[in-house]
């Protein structure tokens, strides 16, 4: 290759240019972006902060605080950039080595000039006003939540994962308050009628694991085998407190003993506490040395049933191993927050699935984490597991079903490709090369390509950093069923996995495990009458075409009692996904005869997850695939089946499941006439308990599906309704099932305003009665705005809005038009973000299947 002459004096110019200048540094953007964390990674290393803040008894009174940071500093070409997510107004002073600098405040960022720094050893001294974003206060306490980069919203520092420091806090708080962190208490004090708090040192964390919390608190000490732990709580019911206390300390040590075993790592971070916060945002947050939960979800009821034993057990078992998974090692870049969540969950199952075994853990396993993969990465908006990430204040737009339910299965695949042995040995070597540092995906593939013939960088590119899920094929020639992955649409990809096969001939089931690892089909040799039922055991990922002879066999079949196969639940909720995935593809049975399907199928299931499971795909058949005309016909049908089955099932879990379904699909007035009467409590159905929710819910279907006046009966449920929150709730929702038109025009033009969209629960279930499939007509208009408005609520809303306030707005639309204005929608936005195209594209692909389906 040549280049032209006069090009590359061009360019020789320009190097000269840039060379001979001092760089020019571009003000840091907002947030912290993923230049401005290699830059800063590159530069900087030997965090320390020293932190003192002084909390008032007031809430509405700022906290002050002042710090030091001293980092060690090897280039002195750009000038330091600290985090600061806050006006200038909070800052006070700033100092480099004791002396008063002048800094600049940009973008929620102190920059700091390299004229005022060394290379080497710095010490910035900052005193200012502590953001409240993030500290949760309320009148008794307060506590931290600063994941992922919200530690900036409290005080200023390097907020990304990969600079890890060390923390040594002092809290001046208000007398007879506790406080806990992530170091240990190093010795308590007080002063001028408040109390000090002097925590040790921590080992090195990453910012968004750093917490403290401080308030009025309850607390237990308690040694179990030899390990000391303190339990702080707020819950007063002492009975309650006292019949859970025992167990929730032994759960902690059973799990933190079964991880260093199995990591072969003591547990890494010294002292180990835990504190219960009443409406904590999730069920746990894995601070080193300090963990938080939510108190409702460790203080159990005393009837507490099976699974929230287990659901406790579990979030235990999670956020312990979060100290190995995480803490420990602790992801590079935001865009590998999937990992440290799968390991968890992985070794939480392991942990604690043993003592449960009344629990059938892989239809669960199954049922939780396959359809809802599929429902996104089926579509056009699908993204990979590992995501590309600009900035860490969008690393909210990275989570949804891929991280959360494709990855788990993904990581089941690599444990049963490489074995449970190399798994642990690899993690064990994993966890002692990069302790108290950062590692990436690629780190610990790399760690077990060593270790095993196998490519698994390869397996990895494709499962791990491709987006969407393969498609087999099934072909008969004479005695020879072959199953193929079908060419794949993106690239050549080979998505190796292994597949169970069964199939039955002659009366007789078979088995049979297919390595699929390249483009070559497996085969079987079956009788050409054989039934072919792929991916027999729920394992295998991706689309399984099946015959319409063998999907007949298995309805027509089904749950037999002498039979094994088909009596047991995991291999029937295989077959169900399947059949799902080819109905929803057009491959299958039309609209109308999958509902009837699902009709002869329900009375002979009685698992309580697959009765869900099937609902499920009944009620969205029936709104969104099935035409008006021919739900009309078997309207009445429908109706008697559900109500029958909600009157003879024993079992109260999935009586709930039927009256949900009833209320949903009833329409008749003989159905509306039983929703007014169980509504009214003229009608009592033994075993069905109806909470204050269900009757507000009720109240809503009654007055939108009702010939009478809506209003009526919305005001009496409202007058009838207790709890406060909810009554609120109702006052939001009710106008966007009134049947006049043009109120709920005004309504939908209300949710423009961001103020009106605050209360984001209460949105979504107004809008979903605004768009419901009934009134789709006079929906249709809301669409285009909803799209509009897109933007805007990413902005002004929490990390999952987006998405949910798309499924809402489209979930009631199944018609030609409505997929024509999100198609429009997006052609005439061609540099629309394409995070934000992706969820578009997410929540309108069920529609657009609908859609061609119904043709
Ligand atoms: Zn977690």
């Amino acid at each position: 290759m040549q280049i032209h002459y006069s090009l590359l004096l061009l360019i020789s110019t320009l190097l000269l240019n840039i060379s001979c200048k001092k760089p020019v540094h571009d003000a840091p953007e907002k947030g912290v972006s993923f230049a401005l964390n290699e830059l800063r990674k590159k530069t900087i290393d030997s965090i320390q902060y020293v932190i003192e803040l002084d909390i008032p008894a007031k809430k509405s009174e700022t906290i002050r605080g002042k710090e030091t940071v001293s980092f060690h500093l090897n280039s002195l070409d750009q000038p330091v950039v600290l985090d600061f997510s806050n006006d200038s107004s909070f800052i006070f002073s700033v100092k480099s080595a004791g002396k008063d600098i002048s800094y600049s405040f940009v973008n929620e960022h102190i920059v700091i000039d390299a004229d005022d720094l060394v290379k080497g050893k710095n010490e910035i001294s900052i005193e200012f006003t502590a953001g409240n974003l993030s500290l949760n206060r309320s009148d008794e306490f307060l506590y931290t939540l600063f994941v992922p980069d919200r530690a900036s919203t409290c005080f200023p520092l390097f907020d990304q994962p990969n600079l890890k420091a060390s923390y040594t806090l002092t809290l001046k708080t208000p007398s007879g308050w506790e406080a806990v962190s992530n170091g240990a208490l190093k010795s308590k004090s007080r002063e001028s009628g408040k109390n000090i708090y002097h925590f040790e040192k921590t080992k090195p964390i990453s910012s968004y694991l750093f917490a403290f919390s401080a308030g009025k608190f309850f607390k237990v000490i308690k040694s179990v085998g030899g390990r000391a732990m303190t339990m702080y709580y707020r819950e007063t019911d002492t009975v309650k407190v006292s019949r859970n206390r025992d167990e929730i300390f032994e759960l902690h040590a059973k799990a933190l003993n079964w991880l260093e075993d199995y990591t072969a790592i003591k547990y890494p971070f010294g002292k180990f506490d835990f504190v219960l916060l009443p409406s904590f945002q999730y069920g746990g947050m894995e601070h080193p040395g300090s963990i938080f939960y939510n108190e409702s979800s460790l203080f159990l009821d005393e009837n507490a049933s099976v699974n929230k034993k287990m659901a406790r057990a579990s979030v235990i078992a999670h956020e312990s191993a979060h100290m190995w998974f995480g803490d420990l090692v602790t992801m590079d870049w935001f865009n590998d927050v999937w990992l440290k969540e799968v390991f968890a969950n992985f070794m939480a199952a392991k942990i604690v699935h043993p003592n449960f075994p009344e629990i059938n853990h892989n239809l669960r396993f199954l049922l939780a984490h396959y359809p809802a993969a599929y429902e996104v990465d089926r579509t056009a908006g699908t993204n990979p597991v590992l995501q590309e990430l600009g900035n860490l204040k969008n690393a909210g737009t990275l989570y949804g079903a891929i991280i959360y339910q494709k990855a788990p299965i993904v990581m089941r695949q690599l444990e049963k490709k490489i074995g449970e042995k190399l798994m642990q040995e690899s993690l064990g070597e994993y966890l002692k090369t990069y302790a108290f540092g950062n590692a990436r995906w690629d780190d610990l593939i790399n760690i077990i390509d060593r270790k095993t013939p196998l490519d698994i960088a390869d397996w990895s590119n494709v499962w791990v950093k491709t987006a969407g899920m393969p498609e087999y094929d099934e072909s008969r020639v004479k005695n020879i069923i072959s199953i193929q992955q079908k060419k794949d649409a993106v690239s050549d990809r080979i998505w190796q996995q292994s597949l169970n096969v069964k199939w039955k001939e002659d009366m007789v089931y078979q088995n049979r495990i297919l390595n699929l690892t390249d483009s070559k089909p497996g085969f079987i040799n079956a009788n050409s009458s054989a039934f072919n039922f792929p991916n027999a055991d729920g394992v295998g990922y991706g689309y399984f075409k099946m015959d319409s002879v063998s999907k007949n066999y298995f309805i027509r079949n089904y749950n037999i009692k002498t039979d094994s196969v088909s009596s047991d639940p995991v291999f029937r909720g295989a077959m169900l996904v399947n059949i799902w995935e080819g109905f929803v593809r057009g491959e299958g049975f039309s609209p109308e005869i999958f509902v009837m399907n699902i009709a002869d199928i329900l009375p002979k299931e009685e698992n309580p997850l697959l009765v869900d499971y099937l609902l499920g795909n009944l009620q969205t058949t029936w709104w969104a695939f099935l035409p008006t005309k021919n739900r009309a016909i078997h309207q009445q049908k429908m109706e008697k089946l559900l109500w029958d089955l909600l009157k003879t099932t024993k079992d109260k879990g999935i009586k709930t499941s039927y009256f949900r379904a009833f209320k949903n699909i009833a329409i008749t007035p003989d159905a509306l006439k039983k929703l007014t009467a169980l509504w009214d409590g003229s009608l009592v159905v033994k075993d069905l308990v109806l909470a204050e929710d269900d009757n507000i819910s009720l109240a809503y279907e009654i007055a939108l599906k009702g010939s009478g006046d809506p209003k009526a009966v919305l005001e009496k449920q409202l007058s009838k309704t207790k709890n406060p929150d909810r009554k609120l709730r109702m006052e939001f929702v009710i106008p966007a099932l009134s049947n006049v038109e043009s109120e709920r025009d005004a309504f939908f033009e209300s949710l423009k305003k961001p103020e009106n969209r605050e209360k984001e629960a209460w949105v979504l279930d107004a809008v979903g009665y605004l768009n419901h499939p009934l009134r789709e007509k006079s929906a249709i208009k809301y669409l285009r705005p909803s799209l509009d408005m897109l933007q805007e609520i990413q902005l002004t809303g929490d990390i999952f809005f987006p998405t949910r306030w798309l499924h809402s707005t489209f979930s009631g639309h199944s018609d030609k038009a409505a997929a024509d204005i999100a198609n429009a929608f997006l052609k005439e936005n061609p540099d629309y973000p394409f995070y934000l195209k992706n969820k578009v594209l997410q929540a309108t692909d069920m529609l657009d299947r609908a859609v061609k389906l119904k043709k």
